[in-house]
């Protein structure tokens, strides 16, 4: 069972050596009697906020830090080898928290969601069809309170969130800005997911200025996804009882002192509402994004762009690759194709 091994706690940027891949010898079987699973890994999911945890948390009701010298954890796609567990047979399929490893015991199945469309690419349950997608529905419809023909701007809005808030707000109705860090991304946003503008917030340090040129009316909804001095430029041009929904600080999550924010003081004056959110929160309304979403990737209404890694020795670096925007759209990394 090839594993990939978290060494130990990370301070700064992780590197690729904060991980391992390697051999395990243990047999892996569902012991007898046990209510768990035992599952093929196919599809795992790269996402953020894994960087939390590495290091060391004690967040109440918020996810466990990986274990040093055990396999990372994380959401995945797998397929049901062994169950003990009523809701799931062989041969089944879910996604839901599993290991970055080729077979896994799945402990706590009740949390898993058994896959029922597979009519669509099964890596997508890493994406739109799940964490992620409930991620870019929930922020978007229930954080945002969005009306129709308002402003939105999101930020890293090419990758795995963006791409699908900024569609969704098209659809639903709204004028959409993204920013990216990349020609490649921008072209992305503006060609092939229909955003109204978009702006490579690298080429242009002046981030006020670039907003005030894509919002001269300023901005109802920011879907934020970075942090630090995007999130200050956004608070100056923000709208009255303008909503914000802090969905990610990426620009964070690698510096030992936060950046900001400084323009605090624009929430008061404007009546804006900031409010965080945790995807896990969420959960009970997942039936309500498939009804709505698989219809639209039938219809070709919603796109999903993913940035495929194949096997597992290269997962450490397609997952070290978010913090400086290798990937292009959702990265996912490929165990099994079966
Ligand atoms: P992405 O697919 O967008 O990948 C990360 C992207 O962030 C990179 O490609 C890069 O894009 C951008 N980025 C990386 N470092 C920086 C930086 N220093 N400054 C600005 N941009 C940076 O990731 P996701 O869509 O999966 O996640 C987006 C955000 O949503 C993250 O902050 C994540 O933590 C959060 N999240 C929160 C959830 C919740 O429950 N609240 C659930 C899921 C995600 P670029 O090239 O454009 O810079």
């Amino acid at each position: 069972n090839m594993q990939v091994i978290f060494r130990d706690y990370v301070s700064g940027f992780p590197k690729e050596t904060d991980m391992e891949v390697r051999e395990s010898t243990m047999k892996l079987r569902l012991p007898a009697g046990s209510n768990g699973l035992l599952v093929k890994n196919l599809f795992l999911s790269c996402d953020p906020y894994m960087r939390t945890r590495m290091a060391k948390l004690d967040i109440p009701g918020y996810v466990d830090s990986f274990k040093p010298g055990s396999a990372i954890t994380g959401y995945g796609v797998a397929r049901v080898l062994e169950s003990g567990h009523p809701n799931f047979k062989k041969g089944d399929l879910l996604w839901g928290f599993t290991g970055w490893e080729e077979y896994s015991l799945i402990t706590a199945p009740e949390a898993c969601f058994k896959i029922e469309h597979t009519d669509v690419p099964l890596s997508y349950y890493t994406g739109l069809l799940g964490m992620v997608g409930m991620a870019a529905y929930a922020g978007f419809f229930k954080v945002c309170s969005p009306k129709k023909g308002e402003t939105v701007f999101i930020s890293a809005a090419s990758g795995a969130v963006g791409q699908l808030v900024g569609q969704f707000a098209k659809l639903f109705g709204c004028y959409v800005v993204g920013s990216a860090g990349s020609k490649e991304k921008v072209d992305l946003l503006k060609n092939k997911f229909g955003f109204n503008d978009a702006f490579n917030y690298k080429e242009e340090p002046d981030l006020d200025a670039a907003l005030k040129r894509c919002f001269p009316e300023g901005i109802d909804i920011y879907f934020e996804n970075v942090g630090g001095k995007m999130l200050d430029a956004v608070l100056l041009n923000m709208k009255i009882r303008g909503r914000i929904a802090l969905c990610g600080l990426i620009s964070q999550y690698n510096l030992e002192q936060p950046e900001g924010p400084y323009n605090l003081m624009n929430l008061i004056l404007k009546q804006v509402r900031m409010e965080g959110f945790l995807v896990f929160d969420y959960y009970h309304l997942y039936p309500k994004l498939l009804e709505m979403v698989l219809p639209q990737i039938k219809e070709g209404k919603i796109v999903y762009v993913e940035d495929t890694t194949e096997g597992l020795e290269n997962a450490p670096a397609a997952l070290i690759g978010l913090f400086s925007g290798r990937n292009v759209g959702k990265q996912v990394v490929v165990v099994s194709h079966e």
